[in-house]
Formats: C-alpha cells, sequence, structure tokens
C-alpha cells in the first residue's frame, strides 16, 4: 500500500533540518507531526520559510520579530512532538501499513529528512522502505501529462502529503487509461474473443489480424 509523504524543512546546504511531516495512506490515515526542535533562527531569518512555511506552524512572531515562542492557543500545538515521540508515530504508521511503498514530489530530500528521524541510516527501521518513489519519476516514465493543480493550503506538510496523493491517483488512473487498449486485446485473447469475431476467416487470418492490432499497438506506445 502507497504511503504519500511531504516534508517542511531547513536545507542549509549540508544539512537538513526537519520542521514538520505529514503522511497520507492510501486506506485514508494520516500522520501529522511538527518538530519540538524547530530551526528557529531558519524560520526567522530564511525568506521562503518565514513567508510560506512559518505562518503554517503554531509559533507567534515576537516584538523582537523572531518566530521564537510557541503558540499555546493554536489547533496543531498537540501536533508538536519530540524527535523520540516522532520517531515511534512514524514507526507505527509505516508498520500499520500492509506492504508500504513511499512516494513523495521531488522527494530525495524528503527521504533524507525522513530518514534522519530514526538517526543514521544504518538505524532505520527494518519495515520503513529504504527508497521513495518520486511522483516525478512516474510522471516521466507516463509521458508528462499534466498533473492536477494543488488547491488550498501549501507548504503545510499534510496539505502537500494530501496533494501528493491526488497526484499519485490521476497517475495511476492515467496510466490505466493507457494501457487499456492493450488489456482489452489481451482480455479478448484469453476469453477465445478473437477466434470468433472475425467471422469465416480461416485461424491462420484471424491470428495475423489479432498480429497486426497488437504491433499497432506497440507502435503507438514506442
Ligand atoms: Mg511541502
Amino acid at each position: 500500500m502507497r504511503i504519500y509523504y511531504d516534508l517542511e524543512f531547513y536545507d542549509s546546504g549540508r544539512v537538513i533540518d526537519l520542521i514538520s511531516i505529514g503522511m497520507v495512506a492510501d486506506d485514508g490515515r494520516e500522520l501529522y507531526a511538527i518538530s519540538a526542535e524547530l530551526p528557529y533562527t531558519a524560520l526567522q531569518e530564511h525568506a521562503f520559510l518565514r513567508e510560506h512555511v512559518a505562518p503554517h506552524l503554531p509559533v507567534r512572531l515576537t516584538e523582537a520579530d523572531g518566530w521564537e515562542c510557541w503558540d499555546f492557543q493554536h489547533q496543531d500545538m498537540s501536533k508538536v512532538l519530540y524527535q523520540s515521540q516522532m520517531r515511534e508515530a512514524v514507526s507505527k504508521f509505516v508498520a500499520d501499513t500492509p506492504h508500504p511503498e513511499l512516494f513523495a514530489y521531488f522527494g530525495a530530500y524528503d527521504h533524507v529528512g525522513l530518514a534522519q528521524i530514526f538517526g543514521p541510516m544504518a538505524e532505520l527501521p527494518k519495515h520503513v522502505p529504504m527508497y521513495t518513489n518520486d511522483l516525478m519519476t512516474e510522471a516521466r516514465r507516463l509521458g508528462r501529462p499534466k498533473l492536477p493543480d494543488q488547491q488550498g493550503i501549501v507548504h503545510h506538510a499534510l496539505y502537500d502529503a494530501r496533494w501528493n496523493k491526488e497526484i499519485g491517483d490521476f497517475l495511476t488512473q492515467y496510466e490505466a487509461e493507457l494501457n487499456r487498449p492493450t488489456l482489452d486485446l489481451l482480455v479478448e485473447l484469453a476469453s477465445g474473443e478473437w477466434l470468433r469475431s472475425s467471422g469465416d476467416q480461416s485461424w491462420e487470418a484471424k491470428a495475423a489480424n489479432l498480429m497486426v492490432r497488437a504491433k499497432n499497438l506497440l507502435l503507438e506506445a514506442a
């Protein structure tokens, strides 16, 4: 089962510093957690984080013009977890997912940030996949169809994870549509329908007909 996830993080160029994580599984379960060890200075000084990420977090601007205070009235205050708690929550979420597959959007940095919740690479629990599938790789494999636009809140890890699921569902559907002619042909073949479908033709003629259709499908796919 697929788990779509997204991280908000500060990237110093050397270190990926976790801010928050959102996860959405194909069965509808969701997880949202915010790091209790927020990189305050980065939230304050990094223009993008300050403008786009910090407003969604349970922190408030102080008179000193910094994000150094927790906003205890904020609805997401209960989502703030220490690393050990976050490790437990993420581990359980993945463990509760049969045959988990991780998916993210431009997910290379997200995978590192996710793995670092558990410490160094070697400490990743056995049940947590060692790689993240990238929705961009999927989109490219399928010929780069136009992806659905993200509606509503952005740069909030849970909302972004939900949008990743929308992209994943879209691509799955898109691939099914692409494969439909091939599948129809295979079903026809398996059911023996092709033998009956062309009237009085010899079976050699019917087989030749089928080969032409299969060849056309291959040419279309190329
Ligand atoms: Mg995001």
